[in-house]
C-alpha cells in the first residue's frame, strides 16, 4: 500500500546496495563469548561463526533477516546481496529470508553457502536449496562458502547449477591465508557473473573472472589484512560481510583504508566501488533516498559522518519516512528479534 508523503528537502541518491551481507548474523551482537579467544581467522570461523550457524532454525533466521532488512532500510540501503548458511535448517531457509525482506520492503538476492564442512550430504542439501529457490523464481545466486571448505566435485556442481539458472556464484575467496588454493581451483569455473568476496590474499593478476566485493570493516575486524582492491582488473563493489548495511559508512571506511595505504587516494575510487552495486542490482537505481545532507558528493561525504535518510522509496513506494518504516512496526521487529536472540544465546551457552 503506497503511503502519500511529501518529499523532504535534501540530497538524493538511488537506493544503496550492499553487495555482500549475512542477514543471519543480525542476532549475533551480544552473543556469549566463545569458549576461548580466537587467535587466527580460522579460529574466528570455528569458535564464533561455525558455532552460531548450526544453532539457527527457520524462526531465528526469520527474525534475524527482518532485523537486518529494517537496519538496511534505515540507512538507505534498498538492495541486499545476501549469503546464508544454516547447516541444521537448510531447506526453505532462502525463502524465509526473501519473505522477511519482502515484508519490510527491501530487495534481496539470496544464496545458500554450500560447503562440505558437514559432509557430502550437507553439500548436496545446500545445492538443493539454491536449486529449489531459483527454480521457484527467487532472485538469487548460487552460494558457496569458500573453496577451502568444499571438494572439487562440490565446486564444479555449484558452478554447473549457476550456469543452468543463468546466475553467478557468490563465494568467499582468499579472505584468509587458509584459502590460498582458491585461484587454481576456481580459475576454470568463474565467470563474469560471479561475486568474489574479499580477495585479500589474491595475487594482483589472479585472473579470476567476476566482481570483487571489498568488505573493509570486516577485514579489519578479522585482522586478515588490507585487500588493496584498487590493484585488481575486476570491477570492485562494497559489502559489509554481515556487519549491518550502512553503505555510506562502509564507503567512508573504504576510502580511509585506501588512503591509509596510499596517501594519493581520493574518495572517488571508494564511491565508484559503492556505485558498482547498481550494476549488480540494477533495480536499486529505481529506488530513491532523500538524505539529511547535500550535496551527495564523495569528497564531502568522506568527511561528513552521520548522514541519514529522511525518506526512502523502493519501486515508487515510500517505505521509510519520519524516522520509521511505513510497512512494518520497527518496535515490534526489534522486540521479537531480541527475544529470538535470547533463544539463540541460550543455545550457544549449551554448545561445547
Ligand atoms: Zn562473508
Amino acid at each position: 500500500m503506497a503511503v502519500i508523503v511529501t518529499e523532504p528537502a535534501g540530497g538524493h541518491t538511488p537506493g544503496l546496495v550492499c553487495a555482500h551481507h549475512h542477514l543471519y548474523s543480525s542476532l549475533a551482537r551480544g552473543m556469549p563469548a566463545p569458549p576461548r579467544t580466537p587467535t587466527t581467522f580460522r579460529e574466528i570461523l570455528e569458535l564464533i561463526w561455525w558455532r552460531l550457524d548450526v544453532a539457527l532454525d527457520l524462526d531465528l533466521i526469520h527474525w534475524s533477516a527482518k532485523l537486518g532488512a529494517l537496519e538496511a532500510l534505515e540507512r538507505g540501503t534498498t538492495a541486499i546481496i545476501d549469503h546464508h548458511e544454516s547447516p541444521t535448517a537448510i531447506e526453505g531457509s532462502l525463502s524465509v529470508i526473501a519473505d522477511a525482506c519482502a515484508e519490510v520492503g527491501v530487495r534481496v538476492s539470496c544464496a545458500y553457502g554450500v560447503t562440505d564442512r558437514h559432509g557430502a550430504a550437507g553439500a548436496t542439501a545446500g545445492l538443493a536449496e539454491n536449486d529449489r529457490f531459483l527454480s521457484g523464481g527467487g532472485r538469487g545466486m548460487v552460494g558457496v562458502h569458500a573453496a577451502f571448505t568444499c571438494t572439487d566435485h562440490t565446486l564444479a556442481a555449484a558452478a554447473d547449477l549457476a550456469r543452468r539458472h543463468g546466475v553467478g556464484v557468490h563465494v568467499h575467496v582468499a579472505e584468509g591465508s587458509d584459502d590460498g588454493g582458491a585461484v587454481a581451483r576456481l580459475a576454470s569455473l568463474a565467470t563474469d557473473e560471479w561475486l568474489l568476496i574479499h580477495g585479500v590474499h589474491l595475487p594482483d593478476d589472479h585472473g579470476l573472472a567476476g566482481t570483487l566485493v571489498h568488505n573493509p570493516r570486516s577485514n579489519m575486524n578479522n585482522a586478515v589484512g588490507y585487500a588493496r582492491p584498487a590493484r585488481f582488473a575486476n570491477p570492485v563493489a562494497l559489502g559489509t560481510d554481515g556487519i549491518g548495511a550502512d553503505m555510506l559508512d562502509e564507503f567512508r571506511l573504504a576510502y580511509v583504508a585506501h588512503r591509509a595505504d596510499d596517501v594519493t587516494a581520493a574518495p572517488g575510487d571508494a564511491w565508484g566501488w559503492l556505485s558498482t552495486g547498481w550494476d549488480l542490482f540494477p533495480e536499486a537505481r529505481d529506488d530513491r533516498v532523500v538524505w539529511s545532507y547535500e550535496p551527495m558528493d564523495p569528497w564531502r561525504l568522506a568527511f561528513t559522518t552521520g548522514v541519514s535518510p529522511r525518506q526512502v522509496s523502493i519501486d515508487g513506494e515510500v517505505v521509510w519516512a519520519d524516522g520509521q518504516p511505513t510497512r512494518v512496526d520497527a518496535h515490534e521487529i526489534r522486540a521479537k528479534a531480541a527475544e529470538a536472540a535470547r533463544t539463540l544465546f541460550s543455545r550457544l551457552e549449551n554448545t561445547p
